[in-house]
């Protein structure tokens, strides 16, 4: 069968200017195409450009270079046939339910009593019933992510795009959402034709897509294009599902990974290099403890990160930042699905805590460019005093507030554990107080 494209992106760019006059390349060369019945994947880390092509889909920000066609037709800002999932839900907090909802359809102008039709049909759909009256606040996570679904389908919209909609989600609530959505989906009960679904989670893309494109970074772009025939319902203790995440997880890995060059593989893996790197929110506790792991027997050293996910009754998606956060502080390298333990990771490991802390210090100032500015900054200044919001300011020129807002209080903790500098919560100020 030649069903009609939907959507179809063709050599896609799109970059930013930064304030240093210079342009960030935030992706490159995107092609995708979604034909109906597709539930289409967009699996790659954090920074890798994932939610800037949705924005460009949807029709929210113009490309640099390359086009797109929704229907044929080039997308020149946005369409009424596409509509869009947030992770965040997006709610506002003064309507209700049904408020929330009909609003999808207020730009449509359609009869009141075909509003209320279609709302009520939607909020039903997606299993809100009764809760049309509630707020926002009296709702769990789970409902009002319901909420945004119900908000995205009430227009009907060929296409619906999910920025990780589950992700803010705990696993079980996740899971319920994720295989209502697989239910009504398969089961043509709601009024769309395609999707197109963002996710960092490896075992979510394998469990909902037909096809995934697994994205890498710095610039963005598809690394490979990855068909999933397994039937629906999937089951993820199927050896046949586990033996493809092992796939996608080893090829992300591989790809993310130089043997000889430290320096371009960090520069894959953590777009900006400089203090405008992002950082994971990954503690100096899991850290240690995947250090610990590595170097422990059966391992010494180098293990498959798969086994050692099972091992730690970890999932691979949840042990992966931890792994990348390793490589990143050079206390280890990824390859191929293997993590090996570097001599500063060996030495971390087999170090009392007093030590452990001074290695730290050292791979952190090193390897972390904002670990290092930060630092530079109080030993310059004669009160050895920084209020927080001077680093806020100077990371929001490279990324979002929330995520400037997530990256220093990373290098406060890591900072903190290293002791190369102290940070007063309630001044809200780095100083050199008590460090090494
Ligand atoms: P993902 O969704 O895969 O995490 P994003 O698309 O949000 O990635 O971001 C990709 C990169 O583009 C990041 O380095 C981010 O800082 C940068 N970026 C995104 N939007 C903007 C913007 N409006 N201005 C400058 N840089 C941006
Ligand atoms: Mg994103």
């Amino acid at each position: 069968m030649n069903a009609p494209a939907l959507l179809q992106v063709n050599e896609v760019s799109k970059s930013f200017p930064k304030p240093d006059g210079h342009e960030l390349l935030v992706l490159q060369g995107v092609n995708l195409q979604l034909v109906e019945g597709q539930i289409v994947g967009l699996l790659g880390r954090s920074g890798s450009g994932k939610s800037t092509l949705l924005r460009l889909i949807a029709g929210l920000a113009d490309p640099s270079g390359g086009e797109l066609q929704y229907l044929g037709r080039p997308v020149s800002g946005p369409a009424a046939g596409i509509s869009m999932v947030f992770q965040s839900f997006a709610l506002f907090p003064w309507l209700t339910v049904f408020e929330n909802v009909a609003l999808g359809l207020e730009a449509q102008r359609l009869p009141r009593g075909e509003i209320r039709t279609r709302t009520l049909a939607a909020i039903d759909l997606i299993g809100l019933d009764g809760f049309e009256s509630a707020y926002p606040r009296e709702l769990s996570g789970g409902m009002r992510q319901r909420v945004g679904f119900a908000r995205a389908l009430v227009v009907h919209p060929n296409i619906l795009l999910m920025d990780e909609p589950f992700s803010a989600l705990d696993i079980l609530t996740a899971e319920t959402l994720r295989t209502d959505f697989l239910d009504l989906w398969s089961e043509g009960r709601m009024p769309i034709k395609g999707v197109i679904l963002v996710t960092h989670n490896i075992e979510e893309a394998v469990l909902m897509c037909d096809r995934i494109l697994v994205f890498g970074s710095n610039p963005g772009r598809v690394l490979s294009e990855i068909a999933v025939t397994l039937p629906q319902p999937r089951d993820r203790l199927d050896p046949a599902f586990r033996e493809l995440v092992e796939r996608i997880y080893v090829e992300m890995t591989a790809r993310t990974s130089t043997p000889s060059g430290a320096a371009s593989a960090r520069t894959e893996l953590f777009p900006g290099l400089g203090i405008g790197t992002m950082l994971p929110r990954v503690s100096s506790n899991e850290l240690a403890g995947l250090l610990e792991a590595v170097a422990a027997a059966p391992f010494s050293g180098k293990a498959d990160l798969p086994k050692i996910a099972s091992d730690l009754q970890m999932e691979i998606d949840e042990l992966f930042p931890v792994a990348e956060t390793l490589q990143m502080l050079r206390f280890a390298e990824l390859e191929g699905g293997d993590i090996k333990l570097t001599e500063a990771g060996t030495a971390f490991a087999s170090s009392a805590p007093d030590e452990r802390k001074r290695v730290f210090a050292r791979q952190l100032l090193n390897f972390v460019p904002l670990a290092a500015h930060v630092r530079r900054v109080l030993d310059e200044r004669t009160s050895h005093i920084a209020r927080r919001s001077r680093f806020i300011d100077e990371l929001e020129d490279f990324m979002s507030e929330d995520s400037a807002e997530q990256t220093l209080s990373v290098i406060v903790s890591w900072g903190r554990y290293a002791e190369i500098f102290a940070y007063e919560d309630e001044n809200e100020r780095f100083t050199l107080e008590n460090p090494a």
